[in-house]
């Protein structure tokens, strides 16, 4: 497994186990309307600005070509040969296992413990993404080494870059929630700033950390640093954790797991929990590819295709919380390897 497929294992996937019927019907439904592009030789998708009038077309392409790999545009356009007249774009969140910025594991690929993680982020995106900014049409995309999170939303779909941004910033928890929550800042604010603060706040309300607002943002944010601290394994690299506050943070983890946030707080101490959980913030930023997430034209890799540099298959997941790629994305030629 996760050896490269050859030439006569892309044509034997792409004419004997490559199915029309499994295209996602939100890729179907407007094929007209997007970019493909296809990489022949493994060296990147250069044959680009691709259109197909129907799947037909696509899956004629697909048996002639058998392609290294194969990609569609995150964009709709009217004119998607010259990728003009833009219309619209999915919001994309990409999580590629090999890029994890936290994790329990050490290999230096990509492993069965790796892609978990993977799909641990996900589903905590997932999450945030329903509960918390209420958006629905969302696809999650096995991508053969990790997942997409493709949303449909008409809410989201003609927002700019930078919209996206903030939006990314808010799910994965990139930013310590703002002064008003931190006990610290606020003896270090002068005295007038205090008490303007005072005037739209219940007494005690500047004080209160993170971890006490039971909702929007601040709750987000405690959810993405109790996953941080669960399952860093100790070589994570933040410049505000000196290697004996990583040391304390593992020894004292167990309270965070149980969600006794004061005691870890206390063995801690103030100072060291603001540089700990701004290090956090700042590792969550990895936890997904910001380069996809405000690229408006990007070209992602197609559901169904092969993903041939590891041999599985990429695929749309019906559920994350039981999908396991290692059963479900692994292609009927890999099991006909010698030795397997
Ligand atoms: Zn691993």
């Amino acid at each position: 497994m996760f050896e490269p497929a050859t030439k006569a294992e892309r044509k034997q996937y792409y004419t004997e186990e490559w199915d029309i019927k499994k295209l996602p019907e939100f890729i179907n439904e407007n094929i007209h309307n997007r970019e493909f592009g296809f990489d022949h030789l493994g060296r990147g998708p250069n044959d680009r600005h691709r259109v197909f009038k129907n799947s037909n077309e696509l899956k004629k392409f697909l048996r002639i070509r058998f392609p290294f790999a194969a990609y569609c545009s995150v964009a709709f356009y009217n004119k998607p040969r010259r990728r003009g007249d833009w219309l619209k774009s999915e919001l994309i969140f990409d999580v590629d296992a090999k890029d994890i910025p936290i994790r329990s594991c050490d290999c230096d690929g990509v492993c069965e413990i790796c892609l978990d993680e993977a799909r641990q982020i996900v589903s905590n995106i997932l999450d945030t993404l329903k509960d918390d900014l209420g958006l629905t049409d969302i696809h999650v995309i096995y991508s053969g080494r990790g997942y997409h999170i493709r949303i449909l939303d008409k809410n989201v779909m003609k927002l700019n870059s930078e919209v996206r941004s903030q939006i990314l910033k808010y799910v994965v928890g990139a930013e310590v929630p703002k002064s008003k929550y931190s006990s610290i800042e606020s003896k270090e604010r002068n005295y007038y700033a205090q008490e303007v603060y005072k005037k739209d706040r219940a007494p005690g309300y500047d004080k209160m950390d993170h971890y006490l607002i039971p909702f929007g943002y601040p709750a987000v944010f405690t959810k993405r640093v109790k996953y941080a601290i669960t399952n860093m394994n100790g070589t994570e690299k933040m410049e505000e954790v000196n290697p004996k506050l990583m040391k304390d943070v593992l020894k004292y983890r167990e309270m965070v797991q149980k969600d006794e946030w004061g005691l870890f707080k206390n063995k801690i101490g103030p100072i060291r929990y603001r540089n700990l959980v701004e290090g956090i913030s700042k590792l969550n930023m990895g936890l997904v590819d910001a380069k996809v997430s405000i690229d408006l034209k990007r070209i992602l890799r197609m559901p169904t295709s092969l993903h041939s540099k590891v041999s599985m298959r990429c695929m749309e997941v019906k559920n994350i919380e039981t999908f396991d790629p290692l059963k479900e994305a692994v292609p009927k030629f890999v099991s006909e390897r010698k030795g397997y």
